[in-house]
Parts: C-alpha cells; sequence; structure tokens
C-alpha cells in the first residue's frame, strides 16, 4: 500500500490498480513484466522508449519525426491522435494537446479510483506551428518546471517574432547573413514559418532541419525552404539575402554569418558572440501558474527544472499542495502498480 499514486521510475508511472504504463521513460534498470511505453514528443530526452522492444504509443507525427530524424523504422508502435481514448482494463488513456511542438500530447490516466494528467512539455500559448496546451481538470497533475521560477516571464510571441525579423533585417542590409543555431524539430520549424509568413526572405535549413521540416509539411504545417544539402539549396547560398536555419552541429555555416540562438534562458542568460532571442517551446513561470490553477488538480507533481521553487509557489499562490514527484523504487514498483487502496 502506497501513500503517493503517482512517481518516478525511469519514467512516470501509475499506480492504475492493475495496467502496467509507462511515460517518457528514459535509460535505465530494465522494467520487469509487460509495460506500455507512451512517449509525449518527438524530443530526444523523451522518445528513449520508442527505441525499446515492447507495445508504444506516440501519436503519428512524433513518430515520423522521430524516424525521419533517425533515417529508421520503430516496430511495435501504435500512432494516437489527440482525443484518442485508449482502453487498458479499468484504466482509461486520453490523448490531450501539450502545444510544445507537432505532435506533442500529454496523457491524461482515469483509473476507478482518481485521474491524472501527465503533461510531457508544455506551451501554453499559440505559435504559427502549435496551438496551446489543452487544461483538462484531474485529481492529480504532473507537470514540467524547465521554466518554473519567477523571474522567467517571456515577453509577448508577436513581440518576440517581430524582434527576430527587424534583427535579422539589419543583419542582412549589413551583409552578415541570419544564422539560427537550433533543435532540430520544433523551434527551427516555427522560424521558417516566421519567415514564409512575415518576409520574403529565402530560407535554407540544415539537412538534419530538412528532414523534420518535411514532416510538418506532410502533416498541414506548410513550409517553404531550401535544403542546404541540395543543388538549389546551394546555388541560393551563393546569393546574398537569405537566412540561415542550423542545428548547434554547425556545417554549411556561412563565412558572413551572424549566429543567433532562440532559447527561453535568453531571459537571465547572455550567449557570448551569439544574439539571443527569449523564444521557448515551453510554458514561462506565468503560464505554468494559469495552467494549474485552470486544471485545480488536488495535488501537483513536479519534474524537470526548478522542482522545489516552482512547487513553493503553487502552494503559496493557489492553496494547491504541490511537490517534486516521488522516486519509486524499482524493487516496489511491481507492487506500486499492482496496490488497490
Ligand atoms: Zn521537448
Amino acid at each position: 500500500m502506497h501513500q503517493e499514486r503517482v512517481g518516478w521510475a525511469n519514467g512516470v508511472v501509475f499506480d492504475t490498480g492493475g495496467p502496467r504504463l509507462i511515460f517518457d521513460p528514459t535509460p535505465g534498470r530494465l522494467l520487469r513484466g509487460d509495460w506500455q511505453v507512451f512517449v509525449t514528443h518527438a524530443h530526444s530526452d523523451h522518445t528513449y522508449g520508442l527505441g525499446t522492444s515492447g507495445k508504444k504509443y506516440s501519436t503519428q507525427e512524433t513518430l515520423r519525426i522521430y524516424e525521419s530524424l533517425r533515417e529508421k523504422t520503430v516496430k511495435n508502435a501504435q500512432t494516437v491522435r489527440i482525443g484518442d481514448k485508449l482502453q487498458f482494463d479499468q484504466t482509461q488513456v486520453t490523448v490531450l494537446n501539450a502545444g510544445h511542438m507537432l505532435g506533442s500530447c500529454q496523457f491524461e490516466v482515469a483509473t476507478p479510483n482518481f485521474t491524472a494528467v501527465y503533461t510531457g512539455d508544455i506551451n501554453c500559448v499559440d505559435t504559427l506551428t502549435t496551438q496551446a496546451a489543452e487544461r483538462r481538470p484531474c485529481d492529480y497533475l504532473v507537470v514540467e518546471a524547465t521554466y518554473g521560477h519567477p523571474s522567467y516571464l517571456f515577453p509577448r510571441r508577436s513581440t518576440m517574432y517581430a524582434d527576430i525579423v527587424r534583427w535579422s533585417m539589419t543583419e542582412l542590409k549589413e551583409g552578415r547573413i541570419p544564422t539560427f543555431q537550433v533543435y532540430s524539430s520544433g523551434k527551427p520549424q516555427e522560424l521558417v514559418r516566421l519567415f514564409n509568413l512575415y518576409t520574403k526572405i529565402p530560407v535554407v535549413c540544415s539537412p538534419t532541419i530538412s528532414r523534420a521540416n518535411r514532416v510538418h509539411n506532410e502533416n498541414g504545417v506548410k513550409l517553404d525552404y531550401y535544403d542546404s544539402s541540395t543543388p538549389e539549396g546551394k546555388r541560393m547560398m551563393k546569393k546574398g539575402r537569405w537566412v540561415y536555419i542550423s542545428t548547434s552541429k554547425v556545417d554549411h555555416t556561412p563565412k558572413n554569418a551572424s549566429p543567433a540562438v532562440t532559447t527561453g534562458w535568453a531571459v537571465r542568460q547572455t550567449f557570448r558572440r551569439y544574439t539571443s532571442f527569449p523564444l521557448s517551446s515551453h510554458a514561462d513561470f506565468d503560464q505554468l501558474i494559469q495552467f494549474v490553477k485552470a486544471v485545480n488538480p488536488k495535488k501537483v507533481y513536479i519534474f524537470t527544472g526548478y522542482t522545489d521553487i516552482l512547487a513553493s509557489e503553487i502552494e503559496r499562490k493557489l492553496g494547491i499542495r504541490a511537490a517534486p514527484l516521488p522516486v519509486i523504487a524499482q524493487t516496489k514498483l511491481l507492487d506500486f502498480n499492482e496496490a488497490v487502496t
């Protein structure tokens, strides 16, 4: 018998009273027994489960981005859509939008005894490529705290978009190539869309980012860009007016590059020779507080980042119980899942 009904055991687990469900598992000791694996989105710190041999669930978009970046096919995967409900004995798992990147989702777990939501990474405002995270009332909320510190407050997205476009125009006018160094999926596609919608500046993307771009185009997010490894891309890069978007493993970086990063950390940090913009795919502190308020759970469990600080701020501002996500010992894990209270 356990007090907690939610915990961390190399992944997020719930006391379902039966079905063994694990969310965004990370490398670690192998779990005994049959586990159903759920993956919230395609960023590599969340996708370890897609490389494991058991049955796994993710959205079609997440699976396709994962497969195209790694150039391999995942076996034993079932794709789900936002709004889908999956039944495991008496436990139902519902797929909710997370607003973090194309295909990102939260999972609601409803057992006869309680409902819980695991957010994965969330963003609570609309962007050019995603819609704000859904807010689903539940008993237990497991939420991220990447920017769960009161000092992390992001400017309005439209202001950041305008700043990025204005800076790029200035750099081009002075003969430099705006060069954004980002992860391969999520942010780069938002940047491509920004330049497509509000400028006539051609966008060149590195081959890795181009692979993720193609999945976006297949899934209704229209992106116009040149792949730097193609003849058209190479021709474009000989001209003087274009922007470059690349992963941090820089390839084909132009000689006259003006490097920039887009990250929430830019609120408090500078990045030496890089120009930085606080454009993030995560919720900032206020978004997290408003999200928890709307979900109104009995208790909040917090993982990643400022767990202690966000927990005490939630208790102080909202009067809702909150704590870092407790670690469940592997030896207790099967009991944990089979516990019926
Ligand atoms: Zn992420």
